[in-house]
């Protein structure tokens, strides 16, 4: 079992396998796209495998896959299959914008993956292409009916709620009703730009601001309230036991009568610091302790040069360093598609 200098079980490890993206979503890239690191400079799925072969010989024991985004990397299907063939390794998780979804889920499936959350912020085709900076809202929708016809399970839907967007939250609760979907409103954070100081999405006018971030008791507040005005009923939270299936923080909740979920991650008005079970593993081979730590440790250059205990001894080195709290830090030297979220 692995555990960090606070006593915290590690036991989760999010694996960013690209830096590439084919949407540009205002709160994570900048207009004009993120320069892309060089073939070289990635991992390689082979040298992921050994890594997390490695890091499961410590404890580590759930993967997620993410990015940019991870259906834009060749051969990803079988990296799962690999990965889960891993001793130790108990469940992968896939996080996509959903956008190739319906490619892959079926083959995916095959390939042992169950667990898949699909990245999105609005159900208007119009605020979609506003926010994806041009994306298409019914390739994301199809992928979701691709999930569930592939039989994944749990399948959640991560929106980040940004107040000048001014989405609409009842139409994901009413989608609860619709089928066992677990929407989880994830508070806007202050990643990235720090290079330019154009926090997360870059532009000017799309950049963050306080202003924007919505807390998850505002979002709840909502929930309950425009919930109630159009009939749905009571908001009531979900015992821990009988949440979704979960490796991070939310906190869930429910519509009676709906066969779904509503979920908040408060990572800002909420700090849970204290749980945190997760260290990151970045597409160009990074080991990052914190989402808003840019302290990282070069799993790449040992991964090249190195035998397997000091790819250990790289991984206990990131242990003893993660830090206690994020202490909410605006702006981080990478991007959110270049850390993965
Ligand atoms: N491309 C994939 C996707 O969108 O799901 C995986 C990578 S994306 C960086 C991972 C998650 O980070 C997504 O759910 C996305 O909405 C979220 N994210 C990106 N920028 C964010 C920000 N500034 N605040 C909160 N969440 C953010
Ligand atoms: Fe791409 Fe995901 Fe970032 Fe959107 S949130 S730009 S889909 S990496």
């Amino acid at each position: 079992m692995a555990t960090d200098g606070f006593g915290r079980r590690i036991d989760y490890l999010r694996i960013s396998v690209t830096d590439r993206c084919n949407l540009r979503c205002i709160y994570c890239m900048p207009p004009q796209g993120v320069a892309w690191k060089p073939h070289e400079e990635l991992l390689t799925y082979e040298e992921i495998e050994r890594f997390a072969a490695i890091a499961a010989s410590q404890g580590i024991s759930k993967i997620r896959l993410t990015g940019g985004e991870p259906l834009v990397r060749r051969g990803l299907v079988g990296h799962v299959r690999r990965l889960l063939a891993v001793t130790g390794i108990e469940a992968i998780a896939l996080t996509t914008n959903g956008t190739l979804l319906a490619r892959y889920a079926q083959d995916l499936a095959e390939a042992g993956l169950k667990r898949v959350n699909i990245s999105l912020d609005t159900l208007d085709p119009d605020t979609f292409a506003r926010i994806t900076r041009g994306g298409d809202l019914a390739d994301v929708l199809a992928g979701l009916d691709a999930a569930f016809e592939a039989g994944m399970d749990p399948v959640k839907i991560n929106v980040v709620v940004v107040r000048r967007l001014n989405q609409d939250l009842l139409g994901f609760a009413r989608m609860t009703f619709e089928r066992p979907v677990h929407v989880r409103f994830i508070e806007y954070m202050p990643v990235g730009g720090a290079d330019d100081g154009t926090v997360c999405g870059g532009a000017e006018a799309e950049g963050w601001t306080a202003d924007d971030e919505v807390s998850s008791d505002e979002i709840l507040a909502r929930l309950a309230a425009e919930g109630a005005a159009a009939g749905l009923g009571e908001l009531v939270p979900v015992a821990r036991e009988s949440a979704p299936g979960g490796w991070g923080p939310a906190r869930y909740y429910r519509f009676e009568g709906a066969y779904g979920t509503l979920g908040v991650i408060s990572p800002l008005s909420h700090h849970f610091c204290g749980e945190c079970n997760r260290l990151r593993l970045t597409a160009d081979g990074r080991l990052r302790t914190c989402l808003f730590s840019d302290d990282e440790l070069d799993a790449r250059a040992v991964l090249r040069g190195g035998t397997d205990d000091d790819v250990r001894g790289l991984i206990e080195r990131a242990l003893a360093a993660k830090p206690e709290s994020h202490n909410m830090r605006i702006g981080t030297a990478r991007r959110m598609s270049q850390i993965g979220g």
